[in-house]
């Protein structure tokens, strides 16, 4: 038994005997315990629990972290400055019901809880803020940057943007109007053509302004540099990386061209079409050893980028924010299916009328956003071989629509069908109509991707058996970050999990864990026993 720890860098005390500090870290023992399934010829399962020891490392230092987005002048990039703007200097401002403080809310390491056991007296659940178990990056100190295709200045992208109440634009207008995105690379071939007149402020132009895509890799050097200039500018310990410009055109995945790392930088450097500026990006940032997150759909982590993000063992995650009408799916479609109830279609239609939606009007990037938005049930329907079966069939039909509608601006208006079988040919129908301000749903999750990237960072583990072995970081496709993203990225040869409630618990109890509590369990004996 070792001795209890002050536990300094939290406000509440764990007395756990399976952690111990030695000041700038947080040590801990962690037996992860699972089962391994075997099916034999006939199907029989054979069961076995297994358990291996571990150490965990948690760096406790919260480095100062900068964070570079792509798209920085889009609806999400400017009010992702607005929010840690109005949140750092406090401002409030005025709407027709009265004064409106700033907050995080939507964002789920700033605003929402987590439980860390029952009360003595009453067993009464007790719950603490999630950024308060470990110390994690305060989104209002992020120093923020990045690249648009546009030339606007944050205060006109704002206005531009019509997210946000005058009286707050009113007020934010003078700290955003400093902010100026730097210029970036633009290959038409990958948004719609109807983005074209937006592109004022690329650099891969020739003297006449012409856009040029045959040199490719001096736009990946560029980037680098544009990345390295910002860390040493600002004097960050960290920089992120994170894409929330337009959806592109799926990329052709094509032998020897993005298949492999080699391939990949090959096809880089004879400027191959099929190279985009998401890769261009994804290649500075993993050359740059940074983690590169992608919040759109478009297919960025090619074979090529995967593996090149292995060797050098830097960070990416993926696809596409996981806001509004997903979020929803994964937690109703996995209630369904948990529930033995049966869903057999699944139609979901929106309309938007903000720059996002014009962009998705072309058939090319509409396919990318429909691809995203389709795989989402696909591991609730395989996890039920009672309602999804040889004889019922396996698929749901699951259809999507995307109009643009202008007059409706931000406001995403979702409508989704579920329609399911019940006992004895019994139906049921649920109907959702879902309207908010896309980009507040969406600017929370690009906080937390961040913040939780950054933290992932700073956690590395060993097996204990092996007491020589060194500590190694995290896998370089970071899954714990699906729980904000619609179709997640996979290590190559795992299924994506998509259900909402499984992703929150592998979060929930890697906090509890690094702090020596044991995963989260709702077996409640102390009132269920005698
Ligand atoms: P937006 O169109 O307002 O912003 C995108 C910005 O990216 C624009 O300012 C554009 O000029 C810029 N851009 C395009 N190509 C670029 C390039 N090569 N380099 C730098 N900048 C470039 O869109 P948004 O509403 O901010 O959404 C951003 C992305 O996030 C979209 O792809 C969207 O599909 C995705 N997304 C948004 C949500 C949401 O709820 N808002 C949810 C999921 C995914």
């Amino acid at each position: 038994q070792e001795e209890k720890l002050e536990t300094k860098f939290s406000p509440i005390q764990f007395n756990s005997d399976k952690i111990r500090s030695d000041g700038d870290n947080l040590y801990t023992k962690f037996t992860y315990e699972n089962s391994i399934v075997e099916t034999d010829a006939n199907g029989k399962y054979t069961v076995t629990p297994t358990n291996v020891d571990y150490e965990f490392k948690l760096d406790l230092k919260v480095p100062k972290t900068g964070l570079l987005l792509v798209g920085l002048g889009g609806n999400n990039g400017s009010t992702l400055v607005s929010a840690v703007t109005a949140n750092k200097h406090n401002i409030s401002f005025q709407n027709k019901e009265g004064v409106v403080k700033p907050n995080y809310y939507g964002s789920v390491t700033q605003s929402s809880t987590i439980k860390i056991g029952i009360d003595k007296d009453t067993g009464k659940d007790i719950y603490a803020p999630f950024n308060n178990i470990v110390p994690l990056v305060n989104p209002n100190d992020l120093v923020v940057s990045g690249w648009d295709i546009n030339s606007s200045s944050l205060d006109e992208a704002m206005e531009r943007a019509k997210v946000l109440d005058y009286d707050l634009q009113r007020q934010l207008k003078p700290y955003l109007s400093e902010y100026k995105p730097l210029k970036s690379v633009y290959y038409p071939d990958f948004i719609a053509l109807n983005q074209k007149e937006r592109a004022d402020n690329i650099f891969n132009v020739d003297k006449e302004g012409n856009v040029v895509t045959n040199d490719k890799w001096a736009d990946v050097e560029r980037i680098r540099k544009d990345i390295r200039d910002f860390k040493s500018a600002n004097d960050l310990d960290k920089v992120i990386v994170l894409w929330s410009a337009n959806t592109e055109r799926y990329a052709d995945v094509l032998a020897n061209v993005n298949d492999n790392s080699e391939n990949l930088l090959k096809s880089i450097k004879e400027n191959h079409e099929e190279i985009a500026p998401s890769t261009i990006f994804a290649v500075a940032s993993i050359l740059e050893n940074v983690p590169y997150i992608n919040g759109s759909p478009q297919n960025t982590f090619v074979p090529g980028v995967i593996e090149l993000a292995e060797k050098y063992n830097s960070f990416i995650g993926g696809d596409d924010f996981k806001s509004g009408q997903t979020k929803i799916k994964s937690v109703l479609a996995q209630f369904l299916v948990d529930a033995g109830i049966r869903p057999i279609s699944i139609a979901s239609y929106n309309h938007l009328g903000n720059n996002d939606g014009y962009n998705l009007s072309a058939p090319k990037q509409f396919r990318s956003k429909e691809i995203s938005k389709q795989s989402v049930v696909d591991d609730m329907i395989e996890s039920n071989q009672i309602l999804y079966n040889k004889e019922n069939g396996t698929t749901v039909d699951h259809c999507i629509v995307i109009k643009y509608v202008p007059a409706v601006g931000d406001s995403k208006v979702a409508m989704d069908e579920y329609y399911s079988e019940l006992m004895l040919g019994g139906h049921n129908k649920i109907s959702i109509h879902n309207v908010c301000e896309d980009s507040l749903l969406a600017t929370p999750l690009i906080i937390d991707l961040v913040i939780v990237t950054e933290f992932l960072q700073r956690i590395q583990y060993k097996k204990i058996e092996e007491s020589d072995e060194k500590y190694q970081d995290f896998y370089a496709v970071l899954t714990l970050l699906s729980y904000w993203l619609k179709a997640p990225l996979s290590k190559p040869g795992y299924q994506a999990i998509n259900g909402l409630n499984k992703q929150r618990q592998a979060l929930e109890n890697l906090l509890r864990l690094l702090v020596g509590l044991p995963v989260n369990n709702e077996l409640r004996f102390e009132e269920r026993l005698l």
